[in-house]
């Protein structure tokens, strides 16, 4: 199991379950399965860089509600082979992050989904692999 230089986020707990479905890597999403993992978070709590990269772009969860947002951390260094995708994050910087960097806050999924748990969504691709967040890293618990 590989250590992540830094929290994603303070306590980094998973979502589980609610009403609109589980946060677990793979659960079903109507036809499709689910991409990534779900972190509890609440709004307006801070987001750091797990690792080292860059903030190479922004990337909408949705592409009817602009109101959500998200960032796509591609790392650097023992780093690299790893690309982050996180979703309900509003951004506010750009460019190269060290671990532990501010790189957004978190939205309010109440907005959308009422009810819902608050979180944020991870995704982790090694190369162009989708690949369980918690199994390589066991991000959250
Ligand atoms: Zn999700």
């Amino acid at each position: 199991m590989q250590k992540l230089p830094h929290p994603i986020l303070t306590g980094q707990r998973s979502r589980v379950h609610d009403a609109w479905g589980s946060g677990q890597f793979g659960a079903p999403r109507g036809g499709r399965k689910h991409q990534g993992l779900d972190i509890k978070a609440a709004p307006f709590q801070k987001v750091f860089a797990p690792f080292p990269g860059t903030i190479t772009r922004e990337a909408a969860p949705y592409r009817d509600d602009h109101r959500y947002r998200g960032l796509v951390l591609q790392g650097s260094g023992t780093w690299k082979d790893y690309t982050l995708k996180i979703f309900y994050v509003q951004g506010i910087i750009s460019g190269e992050v060290a671990a532990g960097s501010q790189i957004g806050y978190v939205q309010n999924l109440g907005l959308k989904y009422p009810g819902i748990t608050n979180h944020i969504h991870v995704e982790v691709r090694k190369g162009k692999q989708l690949v369980d967040p918690f199994s390589i890293w066991q991000m959250c618990f």
